[in-house]
């Protein structure tokens, strides 16, 4: 059985409508990314999961169980969290206390805590007492990362999780995945780079124009249907 499942999930902001029946599934211990050009719905399709955006119900199933209609609180208690595009840390707060902002509403077992979050980032550690604003745009990204994973997801949700980083620091965050997945989560991965995504996930979603325009395991796609998924043929 998936993990987590997305039924004809649309999405509009005001009466702009950005997600047109969109079917994704997930399963247990698996990474998918979802690639795609700006604007072609990635960042909608995580909200939505997430609760950021309110959906009818019957949308998402997570577990056996409808969450499309709960709110974002509510989704987070039961296991699915989300790293924001834009790291969205509070830049007066510590490197500690952004981490602890995570336990809030947080599922009670669970593999986190700051312990084992300094374990996967020890930068992280040594900087625990500098504010948010202290930090260089790969820490912050470990601190959103980290903020997440205390909330004990069995989903972790990752938007575009290295946008405006080094290659150096990107290879060093994604080398946390599968410590993430040891540690009992699956991972839906945004990102614009389209060899990272092909190197962390088991299967790829690509999205065009709010729609899932191609699917399948990262060794199955060529790259001239990636790129007629991604800018459509023609
Ligand atoms: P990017 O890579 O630029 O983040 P994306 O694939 O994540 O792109 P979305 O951010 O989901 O795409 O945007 C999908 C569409 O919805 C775009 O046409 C965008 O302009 C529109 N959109 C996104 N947020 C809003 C909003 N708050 N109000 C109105 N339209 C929006």
């Amino acid at each position: 059985m998936a993990l987590l499942d997305t039924y004809g999930l649309t999405a509009t902001y005001g009466d702009f409508q950005a997600l047109f029946g969109v079917d994704i599934t997930l399963g247990e211990a698996e990474t998918i990314a979802i690639i795609g050009a700006n604007g072609a719905g990635k960042t909608t399709l995580m909200r939505s999961i997430s609760g950021v955006l309110r959906n009818a119900p019957g949308m998402v199933q997570f577990n056996g169980r409808d969450i499309g209609a709960l709110a974002a609180d509510e989704i987070m208690a039961q296991g699915v969290a989300m790293v924001p595009e834009g790291r969205k840390l509070f830049p007066s707060l510590s490197v500690e206390e952004n981490l602890l902002i995570g336990t809030y509403g947080r599922r009670v077992s669970g593999h986190w805590s700051l312990g084992s979050v300094y374990d996967l980032f020890p930068i992280l550690k040594d900087r625990r007492h500098s504010p948010g604003t202290a930090l260089s745009g790969g820490q912050q990204q470990m601190v959103a990362i980290g903020r997440a994973l205390m909330s004990n997801p069995r989903v972790l949700l990752c938007d575009e999780i290295s946008l405006g980083l080094a290659p150096v620091v990107i290879k060093d965050i994604y080398k946390a995945v599968p410590a993430i997945k040891a540690a009992g989560a699956s991972l839906i991965v945004v990102e614009q780079d389209i060899g990272q995504a092909m190197a962390v996930a088991d299967r790829v979603y690509c999205m065009m124009e709010g729609r899932v325009t191609l699917t399948g395991a990262p060794d199955a796609l060529s790259r001239d249907a990636i790129h007629d998924a991604y800018f459509g043929a023609g």
